[in-house]
């Protein structure tokens, strides 16, 4: 396997993506997919996704190179993360700021942790958490969120249905017909520049989780080895595991 590309998150190879995506594709916001989702499709279209499992700064300045580049992305953030907390007042500051660069905020849950996270939650099943999630979420962006991406995904969810509690499920059937990330630390499908220049379906989700240059080494999120580099990079840690 060609090594060069596989492990490239290089800021020189994701803009080499960012700029196909602008030539080939029209972009959308997951929040509005259920807008053409069902409707004839014209022409070829991306939704591109983040997962925000390690870093809040980093998506700030992965969402800033998109801006540059005339991008729309959405933003996956957690409201139960080890690494970062949305309450605060940096936090939401970059929440703001991401969100003013036109792009969405919405929820990235895991439900192995989530679950019986929430001492008000009478009834701890995984519907009541992830509405106490997003209510969270909603009171840290003051506004509503529309979408959801699930971290380590249950079998059902995936190719599930494309609402999960009235919001958009990426991991819906409808959403997962062309998929391509760079998830577990490489681009598992191959290089996705030809495939992406060559669009072989007419919707495209990309996942993409990591991009580094000289300052900001690399990740947003995913893997353990990540979180454990994560932990040495990071000057201040300060939020403990739970
Ligand atoms: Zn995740």
């Amino acid at each position: 396997m060609n090594k060069s590309w596989s492990s490239n998150f290089s800021y020189g190879f994701y803009k080499e993506i960012l700029e196909i995506i602008n030539e080939k594709y029209e972009q959308h916001l997951f929040r509005d997919i259920p807008n053409f989702i069902s409707k004839d499709w014209g022409t070829y279209k991306i939704v591109l996704r983040h997962d925000i499992d390690l870093d809040l700064e980093k998506a700030l300045e992965m969402a800033k190179m998109e801006f540059k580049h005339g991008i729309k992305a959405t933003y996956m953030v957690m409201v139960n993360c080890p690494f970062y907390s949305l309450e605060d007042t940096q936090s939401k500051k970059i929440l703001d700021n991401i969100t003013e660069m036109g792009h969405e905020i919405a929820l990235h849950f895991d439900s192995k942790r989530d679950i019986n996270l929430y001492e008000s939650t009478k009834e701890n099943d995984l519907m009541t958490n992830l509405e106490f999630a997003i209510s969270k979420l909603e009171q840290a962006i003051s506004s509503k969120v529309f979408s959801i991406s699930f971290h380590r995904p249950a079998p059902e969810i995936i190719n599930g249905p494309l609402l999960v509690n009235k919001r958009i499920n990426a991991y819906a059937k409808e959403l997962m017909g062309w998929y391509l990330s760079d998830s577990k630390g490489s681009w598992r499908e191959g290089n996705p520049v030809p495939k992406i220049k060559k669009p072989k379906k007419k919707l495209l989700q990309l996942l993409v989780l990591r991009w580094s240059n000289k300052r900001f080494f690399r990740t947003l999120g995913a893997t353990f080895s990540d979180k454990l580099l994560h932990i040495k990079n990071l000057p201040n840690f300060k939020h403990k595991f739970r």
